[in-house]
């Protein structure tokens, strides 16, 4: 697809943040080009439109940005899975592994329901911790996890394969 590449040099990379040797994939660079965020909600927008998802469930901070427009769009509903401690309602939550120590997300109980189907998004896949965190949630509860999608993916880092059997569709490898 020809807006593949224009979305590619919309993303910008950061040497050394937020730390030494860390190649940071900036997305507020695609914010700023009309045309390549519009073509990034676009491609989603054309792949899940026809799917029967029902809920999209964005990843805290950066699948707050893309998730809501494919929502929109589909006509499904948009659940945020936020870090700990900051949804004010009652939560589940799930724990996943970092490089050092653990961290955790979380959602409010009765966003969804048992049966609905979900789809989960997040500007970029590393190592796959928080995307398969995102899945255990949402199968915890009864949900259908459709697909992961992601602007970006990491492939030397083997997140996928964190996924299992879980598919990942992703814009720019
Ligand atoms: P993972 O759990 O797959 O190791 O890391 C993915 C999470 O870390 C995502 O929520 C993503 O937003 C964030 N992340 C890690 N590295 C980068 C990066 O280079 N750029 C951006 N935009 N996000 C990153």
């Amino acid at each position: 697809d020809e807006r593949i590449a224009g979305i590619a040099s919309a993303i910008r990379v950061i040497p050394d943040f937020p730390k030494p040797g860390i190649m940071f994939q900036d997305i507020t660079t695609l914010l700023l080009d009309p045309k390549a965020f519009k073509d990034t909600i676009d491609l989603f927008v054309e792949r899940y439109k026809d799917k029967n998802i029902s809920v999209v469930a964005g990843i805290e901070a950066r699948g707050f940005i893309f998730g809501p427009p494919i929502a929109l769009a589909i006509g499904a509903k948009f659940v945020p899975m936020r870090k700990p401690k900051k949804l004010p309602g009652e939560v589940i939550s799930e724990e996943y592994s970092l490089e050092y120590g653990t961290d955790k997300i979380e959602m409010h109980v009765g966003a969804v329901q048992a049966g609905e189907r979900a789809l989960v998004v997040d500007d970029l896949i590393a190592t796959g911790g928080t995307l398969s965190a995102a899945i255990r949630l949402l199968e915890r509860v009864g949900v259908e996890v459709v697909e992961c999608a992601c602007v970006i993916e990491l492939p030397e880092l083997k997140g996928r394969e964190r996924l299992g059997d879980k598919p990942l569709f992703v814009l720019v490898s």
